[in-house]
């Protein structure tokens, strides 16, 4: 299985790496984030963001589940946490087959409705301010943007 591990120190590190990754970003490219509440989901989507050149603040869709900013590319924001189960559409497909990235925390709890390729992050608490930062790529795309990235 082919994994990336990495430690970040502060948020500061996490909106880093988000950056670097946002910036080598495609149209269609699907990242699933995992990880407890406060890992950092939503504080590595906002460096996404960032990389992305959005301006507006991403703030959590926590009630909303889907949000849409306009950047180099399109950014859609879902946070699955209050899908009822992990059959209930809401017209994911639109978004992981449309022209931009799209960022899904809690996915798993949608896993049935996610394209087989697509680029997990595991965030995990490790410290205070420290986390274990683990990429999981399905897909050849992926893999390479991880080597390329990460190595
Ligand atoms: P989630 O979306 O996973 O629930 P958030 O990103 O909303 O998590 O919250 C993460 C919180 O943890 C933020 O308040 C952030 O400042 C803090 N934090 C502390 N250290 C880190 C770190 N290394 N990486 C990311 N967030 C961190
Ligand atoms: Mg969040």
């Amino acid at each position: 299985m082919n994994q990336f591990q990495l430690s970040s120190l502060k948020p500061e590190d996490t909106n880093r790496l988000a950056i670097k990754l946002a910036e080598n970003l495609q149209p269609g490219d699907v990242i699933a984030l995992e990880g407890d509440l406060g890992a950092g989901k939503t504080t590595f989507t906002k460096g996404l963001a960032v990389g992305l050149g959005i301006t507006k603040t991403v703030s959590s869709p926590t009630f909303t589940i889907i949000k849409e900013y306009r950047g180099r590319l399109p950014l859609y924001h879902m946070d699955v946490y209050r899908v009822q189960d992990s059959f209930e559409d809401l017209g994911f497909d639109e978004y992981f087959y449309g022209d931009g990235v799209t960022v899904v925390e809690w996915a798993h709890l949608i896993k049935d409705q996610l394209p087989d390729e697509l680029l997990t992050i595991n965030l995990y608490h490790s410290g205070d301010e420290e986390r274990r930062v683990e990429f999981s790529p399905a897909g050849k795309r992926y893999e390479v943007l991880c080597k390329e990235l990460l190595t």
